[in-house]
């Protein structure tokens, strides 16, 4: 159980976060709903959470933002105190072929999903290692593992993410954080929602359990690592994938 901990998960009012959000929840934590845009699915994400018993708040941040993720920090400290669980999930697609890719929808990726992870896990340094304990948890992609066509920004983000997550895991390793990263298959979110029946088919011949993930998958494997059942795993990589990554 989780009782006791804080937790913030950025971008949960929808989709792969809310679902963490609300998991994290049922297990104890008090949870901080971060989002950007969506503020009624994120007040929604708390509603269902106090019904269910349990605390959470909602703050908005755009995480790509350096100095508004200082203040959202801040705030989250002055209020909270400490943060014992942070999921860095917020994330966005602007796929293209590389030659077609603009400057613009390459710089938006990058800010979002690599950077975004940077800002919370740099601003929230200071206090994770005062309290010499801490679960950070980056949701990163199989797309980062093995690229992808057509989404060479994305993939570069996710694969940085890798990165950002091994170097940082070395960093907090003698300080008892724990610093692991989720790379997801194709999960059945808004994200991957836009697609045509026949290529969802073809997706799904692409993968050896041949059929996409749910939220709940990716969410399971970050209550494990939010845990301390996963007290001596650090700096890994681990794929929900139904074995796309094999
Ligand atoms: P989604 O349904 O499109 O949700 C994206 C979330 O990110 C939203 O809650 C959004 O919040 C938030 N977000 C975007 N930009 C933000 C910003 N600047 N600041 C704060 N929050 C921001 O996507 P999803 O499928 O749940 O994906 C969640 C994570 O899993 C992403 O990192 C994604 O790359 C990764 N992933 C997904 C899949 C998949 O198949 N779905 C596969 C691999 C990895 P607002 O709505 O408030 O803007």
């Amino acid at each position: 159980m989780l009782t006791g901990k804080v937790a913030l998960v950025t971008g949960a009012g929808r989709g792969i976060g809310r679902e963490i959000a609300l998991t994290l929840a049922k297990n104890g934590a008090a949870v901080i709903v971060n989002y950007n845009g969506s503020k009624a699915s994120a007040d929604e994400v708390v509603a269902e959470i106090e019904a269910n018993g349990g605390s959470a708040e909602a703050i908005q941040c755009n995480v790509s933002d350096f100095a508004a993720s200082e203040e959202f920090v801040k705030q989250v400290l002055a209020k909270y105190k400490k943060v014992d669980i942070l999921v860095n999930n917020a994330g966005v697609t602007r796929d293209n072929l590389i030659m077609r890719m603009s400057e613009e929808d390459y710089d938006a990726v990058l800010d979002t999903n690599l950077k975004g992870a940077f800002n919370m896990i740099r601003h929230f340094s200071r206090s994770f290692i005062k309290q010499r304990s801490g679960k950070i948890i980056n949701i990163s992609s199989v797309s980062g593992v093995l690229g992808n066509a057509g989404q060479a920004n994305y993939s570069a983000s996710k694969a940085g993410l890798i990165g950002l997550t091994k170097s940082v895991a070395r960093e907090f390793a003698s300080r008892g954080i724990n610093v692991n990263a989720v790379a997801p298959g194709f999960i059945d979110t808004d994200m991957t929602r836009n697609m045509t029946e026949d290529a969802r088919k073809e997706l799904n011949s692409m993968i050896p359990m041949g059929k996409m993930g749910s939220t709940k998958n990716i969410a399971d494997l970050v209550l494990f690592l939010a845990g301390e059942n996963s007290d001596y795993i650090t700096g890994q990589v681990i794929c929900v994938d139904g074995g796309m990554c094999i």
